[in-house]
């Protein structure tokens, strides 16, 4: 038995593992002798791009129902550490410390928000990165709807001006309604940068400004997050601000497990992987999602998004089982980017093209928005096994639609 393990059951992972399940069943006898086992430390597949959103009902799919049905073994444990010389990962399980060994390694345990040394900030902000992080704010947001007024208590800090605290701050009025918060509130948003969205780009910037201004969130740019207190923040500027929910959203970085690797990283911490998603001279070793960086059109390194974690896993699981069994690989190559922001009430915002051209915006964007975060990137739920090989296929979909855009 040959044992190709993948690690990590998010966007780049999932379809790793179905990926590969699907090029095993398509080579037949050749395949007969693969396991294809995946580890992850939950039993689900975070639809983590929704974690901001004021329903989180949908966003956590028991592995069970998608990889019970193509054959792919699952576990849930820690992963602590992996030996490429070795070919060992070491994990921690219900049962205590374990080994794996693997003959193939599909790596994509994604990213992790870094949490700067900021006193309090450990000890009392809230964040959004995982389904846990999202739940623990949900309940806290909720306990808050049913306490007495108290200073605070209506104010909402949000750090980091980028896409989640973006997308985070717009989100939160309805969140506050939906918690029982109303009345007067106020939505802060916080970035060291001068101007918001500062990663997103020059043409998105007044879209982004005219919906947080209409959904009444408050600026404070140019200024750095001092210390945080169970009853306030303070700023660099040396206000302070009265709120019993900070949330933080500034930075992410790849997962530390790719530092087990003696292989070049970029400044994210990502491997560098090639078209086939093999981490360079590395054999057997491939890697997917936002632990990797690939140049995926000749030009542009891929960016942390599911938009490429996706076919990142689809083509490593793919090309993992036919390195094993020397097939020929298939490069990945996609050749367009677009970005859709939510902006809760307000709309949304749909850029394309690496400059980020403001594609639409509003309410025509919110419906591509819906479409991808509740359709496009859902695996098939039905437990079908031909169908989850069909979305594994190592295929590059169309970008996603647009509604009320000028044709070009
Ligand atoms: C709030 C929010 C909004 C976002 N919005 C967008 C968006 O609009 N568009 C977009 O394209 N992208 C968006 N992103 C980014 C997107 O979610 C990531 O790029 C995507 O999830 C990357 O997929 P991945 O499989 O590489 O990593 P992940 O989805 O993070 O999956 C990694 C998996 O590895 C597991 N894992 C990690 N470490 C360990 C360990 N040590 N042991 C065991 N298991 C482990 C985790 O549990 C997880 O299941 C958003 C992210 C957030 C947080």
């Amino acid at each position: 038995m040959a044992r190709i393990v993948v690690l990590g059951a998010g966007f780049a992972g999932l379809w790793a593992a179905i990926g590969a399940a699907r090029m095993r069943d398509e080579i037949g006898n050749a395949g007969r002798d693969i396991e294809i086992r995946l580890i992850d430390r939950n039993p689900y597949h975070n639809i983590r791009v929704r974690n901001y959103e004021v329903d989180l009902s949908e966003l956590a799919l028991p592995l069970s129902q998608l990889l019970d049905p193509v054959g792919v073994a699952h576990g849930i444990g820690e992963v602590e550490a992996i030996d490429p010389v070795h070919h060992e990962i070491s994990l921690v399980t219900s049962s205590g410390e374990e080994t794996l060994r693997y003959d193939r390694l599909v790596l994509a345990l994604g990213s992790e928000l870094m949490w700067p040394n900021i006193q309090g900030l450990a000890e009392h902000a809230f964040d959004v990165d995982t389904y846990t992080a999202a739940l623990r704010l949900d309940d806290h947001l909720t306990s808050l709807g049913r306490s007495a007024p108290a200073p605070g208590r209506s104010t909402i800090v949000v750090v980091g001006a980028g896409f989640t605290g973006i997308e985070v701050a717009a989100e939160m009025p309805e969140r506050l309604v939906r918690a029982g918060i109303t009345g007067s509130r106020r939505i802060i948003l916080v970035d060291s940068s001068p101007a918001v969205g500062a990663t997103i780009g020059g043409h998105a910037r007044p879209v982004i400004e005219t919906a947080l201004s209409s959904l009444d969130v408050e600026m404070r740019l140019g200024v750095r997050l001092a210390s945080v207190e169970a009853s306030g923040v303070c700023l660099s500027s040396g206000e302070f601000i009265r709120t019993q929910t900070v949330i933080w959203c500034a930075g992410l970085r790849a997962s530390r497990l790719a530092e087990n690797f003696p292989r070049a990283r970029d400044r994210h911490g990502r491997l560098l992987v090639d078209p086939f998603m093999r981490v360079a001279d590395l054999p057997g070793v491939f890697a997917a999602g936002d632990v990797a960086s690939s140049v995926v059109d000749g030009l542009h390194p891929t960016v942390m998004s599911c938009q490429f974690a996706r076919p990142m896993g689809r083509f490593a699981g793919h090309n993992v089982v036919a390195d094993l069994v020397g097939r020929p690989m298939l490069p990945l190559r996609i050749d367009w980017y677009v970005t859709v922001l939510d902006l809760g009430g307000w709309g949304a915002l749909y850029t394309e093209g690496w400059d980020r051209e403001v594609r639409t915006t509003g309410a025509a964007a919110k419906a591509t928005k819906q479409t991808i975060n509740r359709k496009r990137i859902y695996p098939p739920l039905t437990g079908s096994r031909d169908e989850l090989f069909a979305a594994a296929a190592p295929t590059v979909q169309a970008p996603p639609p647009t509604y009320g855009a000028k044709r070009r």
